[in-house]
């Protein structure tokens, strides 16, 4: 790589140092010039999409630029709030005295992003570094150049290096970043990579988030309403096509409604994506020829109920639905990242809940019924990072919610006020008084001993 890596490094610390990333009036003003460029530039980053890999405008819009605009409109009105000090209280011990905990900015942060959503996935974190007053170096994805290069002009052209920079390349970039002394490092890939990563940040005990992947179930209970189930599911599947890392990965349904939820399955994605092959549908490619070849290996498992047509130049594959599948099923092994809707039955909620809990805790779970002691059961016994009951995907569009993974998918979280905190140490202070002194607190009697 043609970057001194070092020197910027220096410049960060020397700039983060300085106090320039303090002033909550300077966090504001760099929100929102990250605002304006990204209004501006809505044109550019569609088109970079879609020479990436296809993507339609529309998707680009809501899933890319809509979601970023909110987020930084979030923080933006919040943000007074978050930097606040909070009171916490004390104890009998603590007479006199004040405590708070005052949030403060964690330094220089590296940002490592994916290809799938390229452009939120990027400049979402950097929301969250921006606002708790950190610097930053972000590094996009090498599989999306067209974005990764949007991302860098639009960055370059809002704010000094010694700020916030975006140094482009792949996984050679990306290993010598991680060998450099950072304070925080948001991560969002694979969790394969994750290993790397948090591998890489044990060396200089630096806090990680990571954002990861897995394989999210979606549950489709006896009761449930099938017309909604059905759109919802087909919508969040095949959204990017299927590229999506809560994407629905299987389905589990009770045996009893198995077929009649197939053919509304088939019947959404028809009226979706109607002549995907033909092209009068967009529909996103699959990233890359690795990527292609590794799901048309994944089509010949189970039985093909809807689907399943291939066109390798323009590497696009059909929404496609495959029954009569096991668990030990190619198909069943690792997350699936495409349009492949695998669908497995079972005959007691018990024993769907046994077979999800006996795999490594996913990103996602989708659960349809209208029973609550079904909710209840599932809630309570799967832990997953986060999901909906009777919808797919929605949680992480709320900002409320804090948005990441458990175990293998995941550690940490963001959106709102979890971006400011995932960037953020929470200082704990505590302010004693000097008009009085208790000499209690010194002695070693039983009862001082309690009071502490
Ligand atoms: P990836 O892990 O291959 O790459 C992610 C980033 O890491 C890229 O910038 C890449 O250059 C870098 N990288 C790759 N190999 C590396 C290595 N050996 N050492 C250091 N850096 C390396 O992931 P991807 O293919 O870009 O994205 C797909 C994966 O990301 C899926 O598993 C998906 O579920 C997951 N994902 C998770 C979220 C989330 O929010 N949890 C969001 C999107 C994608």
């Amino acid at each position: 790589m043609n970057i001194n890596l070092q020197e910027l490094m220096d410049k960060q610390r020397a700039y983060y140092n300085s106090g320039a990333t303090i002033p909550v009036a300077f966090r504001k003003q760099q929100l929102c010039l990250l605002y304006d460029a990204v209004r501006k530039n809505e044109q550019e980053v569609t088109e970079a999409v879609r020479k990436d890999f296809g993507k339609p405008e529309i998707e680009t819009f809501v899933t890319e630029i809509g979601f970023l605009l909110a987020e930084i409109r979030h923080a933006i009105k919040h943000i007074d709030k978050w930097v606040k000090p909070r009171k916490a209280a004390g104890s009998l011990a603590l007479v006199g005295s004040k405590s708070y905990i005052v949030p403060e900015p964690l330094g220089l942060s590296l940002i490592i992003a994916p290809w799938n959503y390229p452009f939120q996935l990027a400049l979402a974190p950097l929301v969250g570094a921006i606002a708790a007053g950190n610097c930053a170096i972000l590094k996009p994805s090498e599989l999306t150049p067209h974005t990764s290069a949007v991302i860098a002009n639009l960055c370059a052209g809002l704010y000094p290096e010694e700020y916030i920079t975006v140094v482009e390349g792949g996984v050679d970039v990306s290993t010598h970043l991680l060998e450099q002394r950072f304070d925080v490092i948001f991560f969002t890939g694979s969790t394969n990579v994750g290993r790397v990563v948090a591998e890489a940040a044990a060396k200089h005990l630096t806090p990680t988030i990571l954002e990861l992947g897995g394989k999210s179930p979606t549950i489709v209970h006896q009761d449930a309403k099938l017309d909604l189930a059905a759109r919802r599911i087909v919508w969040g599947k095949f959204l990017n096509a299927g590229q999506t890392c809560v994407a629905p990965d299987y389905i589990l349904v009770h045996k009893d409604i198995k077929e009649e939820l197939i053919l509304k399955l088939k019947q959404e994605i028809d009226k979706a994506y109607d002549d995907v092959m033909g092209g009068s549908t967009q529909f996103p490619s699959i990233i890359n020829d690795r990527h292609f070849e590794r799901l048309a290996v994944l089509l010949k498992d189970g039985s093909l109920v809807h689907g399943g047509r291939t066109d390798a130049g323009r590497r696009l594959i059909e929404p496609t639905l495959l029954t009569d599948v096991e668990w030990m099923s190619p198909v069943m092994q690792d997350e699936i990242f495409g349009p492949i809707l695998p669908i497995l039955v079972y005959s007691e909620i018990e024993e769907a809940v046994r077979q999800v809990k006996s795999r490594p805790k996913p990103l996602a779970l989708y659960l349809f019924t209208e029973s609550r002691e079904v909710q209840q059961l599932v809630l309570e016994n799967i832990s997953f990072g986060g999901g909906c009951v009777n919808d797919t995907l929605m949680h992480l569009s709320s900002p409320s919610l804090p948005f990441g993974g458990v175990g293998p998918s995941g550690m940490g979280a963001y959106h709102g006020l979890y971006s400011f905190e995932a960037f953020s140490h929470r200082k704990s202070v505590l302010k004693q008084t000097t008009r009085f002194d208790m000499s209690i607190r010194y002695g070693r009697s039983p009862a001082a001993v309690k009071l502490l």
